[in-house]
């Protein structure tokens, strides 16, 4: 797929997602959070929900979680344009709380879509939420996210070798302030995974 088609696909999905009603968190949401990015971005980050600030301002962790994954980031050279950042969902759960499975369900097409699209040749899953999705959806075996951060499983996709890297949430680090360690040496496997990978590349589905 070319740029242009992987726009137009984007754009129409951005549309969807804005007057979604598949699941009640349409009645509590101000703004929908659909994702942001490049679009030939060889690494594609899946976080869980919106937050607050998200919500109000309809882009992806641009709150305190988001200072962490910037911080995250810049540790390996890496920038928001260079990569593209989602959730699982789109909406954000009142009072933060956890996504319920049928949210999850209601919102994953929209996801899938942007996997398909967007067609990174890495994953990294951010937190419980997104792992558990990812992993099942990819025929991986359930775990929990302590068990698998920083490891990396390789999965076939059409044809095509994706790698999935799990990753502790960033917010895990604004109360644990261990495992902001955790994760600066987590995030290290994603900048020797790149190396291998040119930074933006334009793949073909
Ligand atoms: N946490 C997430 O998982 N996603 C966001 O966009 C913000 C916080």
């Amino acid at each position: 797929m070319n740029l242009a088609e992987k726009k137009a696909k984007i754009e129409k999905l951005r549309i969807q997602i804005a007057g979604c009603q598949r699941c009640p968190l349409h009645k509590t949401r101000t703004h929908t959070v659909p994702g942001e990015g490049s679009l030939e971005a060889p690494i594609m980050f899946i976080g869980e929900a919106p937050g607050q600030q998200e919500d109000l301002k309809g882009e992806p962790f641009v709150g305190r979680a988001g200072e962490i994954l910037d911080q995250l980031l810049a540790s390996i050279h890496l920038t928001r344009q260079e990569i593209y950042i989602c959730n699982i969902l789109k909406c954000r759960p009142p009072n933060n709380r956890n996504p319920l499975p049928y949210e999850i369900s209601a919102c994953v097409g929209s996801l899938d879509i942007q996997v398909k699209t967007i067609n990174p040749a890495i994953m990294a899953t951010l937190g419980n939420f997104a792992t558990t999705y990812i992993f099942q959806k990819y025929g991986l075996p359930p775990a929990r996210i302590s068990q698998v951060a920083g490891k990396t499983f390789e999965v076939n996709v059409n044809d095509n070798t994706k790698i999935i890297v799990p990753l502790f949430h960033p917010a895990v680090a604004t109360y644990d302030a261990g495992k902001l360690g955790r994760l600066l040496n987590d995030f290290k496997i994603i900048q020797s995974l790149l190396t291998k990978t040119p930074k933006t590349t334009v793949q073909s589905l």
